[in-house]
């Protein structure tokens, strides 16, 4: 398993996992009254809460909570009208999850490169892409190249960081595609001055438990349109149109909440800022103790960008670090300091192997040399000092 969250990981023994959940607020208080009431399940008050709470956050108007991220833009999808063999623009950089979805909904994920600075998608190349190989016919958007309808973009700010989207936006318009914004990564980033969330015309959050907030398992899909927010929550909960006699119109999905994890949400939801805080701090050191360090380029927020941070990663220039990123991570998994390299780009992954080919040397890159270090917000400075001993000790300085 290559995910950075493992229950059950050491945390004592001196190993520094990834990235962790930071529990200890009202959590354990919300939960009880979980339990002491019996609104444990589907719906509760606590349900409600997390939803009024999250659009809040996002600068939305409506939220409708989900069993976790990936099921959210599973039904993002739906709801923006991406139907059966449309094609829908990812970055290849990005968790599986993104492209999965896409797949959830009958759709094909095409893959688009990395900008090298942030390493978000690349706003020119999606330009060129739209501009130069795809054709209106009938009044549609299609990929010439395989006929299909081209449908929506899925931006994914990843490491919690934005993408540009505004450049983005204007060609949505443009080409008349929908945008749904994947921030499962980047609860509370900021894009200009507005709210990561609020910019596309859905979007999603996890509260997975290396997220920056967590309900244990969770997601959330936000939105300004009503008809969308109506739709998502009909989708999400079984399609129900008379709830008495369980008649249903469409094949919906079980997709919902229970109350005892968004009671857990609502209690993470109020240390939010200060764990963004944290995260920020966290970077903030990082950069200052690592910035002289020869073959290390590490992460910049870009002009419109405001960071969160979520996994401070750091590219690994091997002719110059004097060890390459796999060697760094080994060296630091003996060190018992758990690092991560990026995600295989999924137009690399053998799971979407069907899906059309591009190539994406960016990204390529990327996976190759990026190492995301240990970020959890409760970080102590003694072990993130450990981390920056090790980076510091390692390639070119080992060998002197
Ligand atoms: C975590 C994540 C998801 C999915 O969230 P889950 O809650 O784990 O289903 C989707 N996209 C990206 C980029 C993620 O990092």
């Amino acid at each position: 398993m290559s995910t950075s969250f493992e229950p059950g990981a050491p945390a004592g023994a001196g190993f520094v996992p990834l990235c962790v959940p930071e529990v200890g607020g009202n959590e354990w208080r919300y939960v009880k009254e979980c339990l002491d009431t019996g609104w444990v399940s589907s719906v509760g008050s606590y349900v409600d809460r997390f939803e009024r709470e999250c659009a809040a956050r996002a600068g939305t108007r409506h939220a409708v909570a989900t069993v976790n991220g990936t099921a959210a833009l599973h039904i993002a999808l739906l709801v923006a009208g991406v139907r059966p063999d449309d094609e829908v623009i990812i970055p290849t950089l990005t968790f599986i999850a993104t492209a999965n979805a896409v797949r959830y909904a009958r759709a094909w994920p095409l893959f688009m490169d990395a900008e090298p600075e942030h390493w978000q998608m690349d706003i020119a190349k999606l330009r060129s892409f739209l501009e130069t190989e795809c054709d209106w016919r009938d009044g549609e958007l299609r990929n010439r190249g395989t006929g299909r309808r081209v449908s929506a973009i899925v931006p994914v700010h990843i490491l919690g960081h934005p993408t540009d989207m505004d450049p983005l936006l204007a060609l949505a318009r443009q080409f008349s595609l929908r945008v749904i914004e994947d921030a499962t990564e980047s609860i509370g980033a900021g894009y200009r001055g507005r709210k990561i969330g609020s910019l596309g015309d859905l979007a999603c959050f996890s509260f997975n438990g290396n997220k920056v907030i967590t309900t244990g398992g969770g997601g959330m899909v936000v939105t300004d349109n009503d008809a969308f927010a109506r739709q998502a929550k009909y989708l999400t909960t079984q399609a129900k149109d008379d709830p008495l006699e369980y008649v249903h119109h469409a094949v919906g999905y079980n997709y919902r909440l229970p109350n005892l994890l968004a009671a857990m949400g609502c209690a993470q939801l109020e240390r939010l800022d200060d764990f963004i805080a944290r995260k920020r701090s966290l970077a903030t050191t990082y950069t200052a103790a690592l910035c002289d360090m020869p073959g290390l380029h590490l992460p910049r927020a870009a002009s419109w960008a405001d960071s969160i941070w979520w996994l401070y990663s750091v590219e690994v220039d091997a002719a110059i670090y004097g060890e390459d990123s796999r060697a760094l991570l080994k060296r630091l998994g003996t060190a018992q300091i758990q690092a991560r390299p990026l995600w295989q780009p999924m137009h690399q992954s053998p799971a979407h192997a069907a899906a059309p080919r591009r190539s994406c040397p960016v990204a390529d890159h990327l996976h190759t040399t990026v190492l995301s270090l240990p970020s959890s917000v409760g970080l102590s400075a003694a072990d993130q000092d450990r981390v920056i001993v090790a980076l510091r000790r390692g390639g070119a300085a080992a060998a002197k």
